[in-house]
């Protein structure tokens, strides 16, 4: 498919100056994967400097039947954002945030703010945003609503789901929906912001959310600590969370091997606990008063060394303390990138049953494919490992690209057999449709296609991401 020029001078009039990108070296940034795999095609990049920009394009694109895909930040992992012959509908210039409102604790933002942009303002007003990740510095506000992002802070604050107070969407048909509210009780119907949230751009493009704002901790306890094993460290989740009655904000567990590939890739990372301890955990608390939370951390870690939950512990003295035990988780996806290419899985189990999950789901890599080297990680008190296998040696996947099948086939059964799900936050964007027609439930995929099909009808937003396609109907059933 390509534009007629009728088409694009009609882009042109809608979206203004800049708001129309035909050249492939303009379209290209636009067109690239995170992960540096194959990057996608796109028939022309539009970026709506307004709503209203916003809502004409997609009304002008359902009339002509033209498909489009919404981006972000483009950090997405699973394809969802990289084009694959559509329009590229960028948020980028809808970047502005509108209000921020501390008696309300909400703030309202455009979709094509950064989440950095966002925690900044909200800690100007004395205020927390708290949905934190690695990729905070480029990924969009819309971005996270459509994937229902995660990251550290879901143990304490939940997950984007649990941030939005309302929503602005431009519906595949050009309507918008004015959701924007900052209210915590309506119950007049259908919570409609719900549907959009998580569905990674399918049914319709954000332009702007309404975000909970709660408030800013004055203090926080962080604290890196060694255990023999994932059973040790839901030990010490256990002990700490009963300890701290809830206030424990992060739980991050990393394997030594993690920890050292950081410490190779960034000169300035360094562990303060010996790399020979197989697991480190990085836990946080957090409160409202000025101070004590490292010393109370501190007292909590000592009586559970002495109760044998912990190998060894260092607490963070310091906010560049802090900061240095951050970057350790924070720069483990990139390193672990570095490192080299790796068969991903994005998995959650219930927090009781990781440990196992784990354990079993090693011994059957190690069976299947013995070249392999398996670096998990992750956000440990939500009961998500992101479970990674590469080469060994690290590089490219080699003698591990023909076993992939298997590898996951044999993880997600496991995934599976705790009643976990395949996809803990990453999405399904493209990467995983042959995971959702053969793992989710006919049910659910039925409901997902009914919403599909009332709010999309044409199919043109986001096509071929989330829903895999019916399998072709047999003669019999067409007859
Ligand atoms: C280093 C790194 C660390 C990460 N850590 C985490 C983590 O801890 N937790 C986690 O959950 N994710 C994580 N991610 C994944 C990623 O950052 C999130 O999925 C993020 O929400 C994507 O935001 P984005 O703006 O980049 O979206 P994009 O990549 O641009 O898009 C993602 C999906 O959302 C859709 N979309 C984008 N904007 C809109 C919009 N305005 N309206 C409708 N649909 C839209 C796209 O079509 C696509 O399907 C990480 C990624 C990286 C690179």
């Amino acid at each position: 498919m390509i534009l007629s020029p009728t088409q694009l001078e009609r882009f042109g009039a809608l979206l203004g100056p800049g708001g129309v990108l035909t050249a492939p070296e303009e379209i290209a940034p636009f067109c690239a994967d995170w992960r540096g795999r194959a990057g996608g095609q796109a028939l022309c990049v539009a970026l709506p400097a307004s709503v209203s920009a916003c809502a004409e394009i997609i009304g002008f694109c359902y009339r002509e039947n033209l498909p489009l895909c919404p981006q972000g930040g483009a950090t997405g992992l699973v394809l969802g954002a990289v084009p694959d012959g559509e329009i590229v509908v960028s948020l980028k210039r809808l970047n502005r945030i509108r209000s921020v409102d501390p008696v309300n604790d909400a703030l309202i933002v455009e979709a094509g703010a950064t989440l950095a942009a966002v925690q900044e303002c909200a800690k100007a007003h004395d205020r927390l945003f708290p949905l934190s990740l690695a990729s905070e510095g480029s990924a969009s506000i819309g971005g996270l609503c459509a994937t229902n992002a995660g990251g550290v802070g879901v143990l304490h604050y939940g997950m984007m789901r649990n941030l939005v107070l309302g929503l602005e969407v431009v519906l595949p048909d050009g309507r918008i929906w004015d959701g924007l509210t900052a209210l915590r009780k309506d119950n007049s119907g259908y919570d409609l912001k719900q549907v959009f949230i998580g569905a990674e751009g399918s049914l319709g493009v954000i332009t702007a959310a309404s975000l909970k704002l709660f408030p800013q901790p004055k203090a926080f306890g962080t604290a890196l600590a060694a255990v023999n094993d994932l059973a040790g460290a839901v030990a010490l989740l256990t002990y700490i969370k009963g300890a701290t009655r809830g206030a424990v904000t992060a739980f991050e567990a990393m394997p030594a091997l993690g920890i050292k590939l950081v410490c190779d890739q960034f000169p300035d990372s360094r562990s303060p606990l010996s790399l020979a301890h197989p697991w480190h955990v990085l836990m946080e608390i957090s409160h409202g008063r000025s101070a004590g939370a490292a010393e109370e951390l501190e007292s909590l870690l000592s009586e559970a060394a002495s109760e044998g939950l912990l190998l060894d512990a260092a607490i963070a003295m310091s906010e560049a303390q802090r900061q240095a035990f951050w970057a350790l988780r924070e720069r483990l996806p990139l390193s672990e990138k570095a490192f080299g290419a790796a068969l991903k899985h994005d998995i959650s189990v219930p927090i009781s049953a990781i440990a196992e999950f784990y354990d079993a789901a090693l011994a059957r890599v190690a069976q299947i494919a013995p070249m392999a080297q398996v670096i998990a990680f992750g956000h440990l008190g939500d009961g998500n490992l992101h479970f990674n296998v590469a080469m060994a040696q690290g590089g490219p996947l080699g003698a591990l690209a023909p076993l992939e099948g298997e590898v996951t086939g044999a993880i997600l059964d496991l995934v599976a057999l705790h009643r976990g799900s395949f996809s803990a936050e990453h999405g399904i964007g493209r990467q995983k449709l042959d995971d959702m027609r053969a793992r989710k439930s006919p049910v659910a995929l039925d409901l997902m296609r009914a919403l599909k099909t009332a709010l999309d009808p044409k199919g043109l937003m986001n096509p071929g991401r989330v829903i895999p396609p019916l399998p072709p109907a047999k003669e019999s059933e067409t007859s």
